[in-house]
């Protein structure tokens, strides 16, 4: 319900005049939006999604050789894979997954460069998707080790992962209408 600007009877949102004083109604000035700052976007399309792309391919590598048990030589690596042999698939399927990750990360950082309408959604996914990699893996381990489930620093960046999700998720509900393509 809008009322009229001179008398101040009710009026129904479209009505051009008003029926009881004949006042004519001009609808509200659209707000002035204010430039919204984009510093994080810039630094997530320019450093932050290349960075975490090179991250994965770097986590893959470690995977796909084994470096991730600490272990440098190759009869050390077959020695742990014969004790545990489902590490070894599990090792790749992280690697592949990582792969993955990193390759999602290019395709989100090209659709939010290109201000795409789900481009803000993509980003939003890629970071939890990020961080699957590592809880596949952690499972996994657990499972076949019989070790404790993850370490600190899997933790932490557990916890990193979803303040950045919020974060995000409240700085690109912000900008939506910036992306439009
Ligand atoms: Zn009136």
């Amino acid at each position: 319900m809008v009322n009229c600007s001179k008398c101040g009877s009710e009026l129904s949102e479209d009505t051009q005049y008003c029926p009881i004083c004949g006042e004519q109604q001009f609808p509200d000035e659209p707000e002035e939006v204010p430039e919204l700052p984009m510093k994080w976007y810039r630094f997530v399309i320019h450093f932050q999604l290349f960075a975490a792309a090179l991250f994965s391919a770097a986590n893959a590598l470690n995977f796909f050789s084994g470096r991730v048990f600490g272990i440098t030589n190759r009869d050390g690596l077959k020695a742990v894979y014969r004790v545990y042999p489902e590490l070894q698939p599990i090792a790749v399927i992280t690697g592949i997954l990582y792969i993955l990750a990193g390759l999602f990360a290019l395709y989100v950082r090209k659709q939010l460069a290109e201000y795409r309408k789900d481009a803000p959604m993509l980003y939003i996914i890629s970071l939890g998707v990020s961080i699957l990699p590592y809880l596949v893996f952690t499972i996994g381990e657990s499972v076949v080790t019989g070790s404790s489930l993850g370490d600190i620093p899997g933790y932490a960046a557990v916890v990193i992962v979803l303040v950045m999700l919020y974060a995000n998720h409240l700085y690109f509900s912000k900008r939506k209408h910036l992306f439009v393509n």
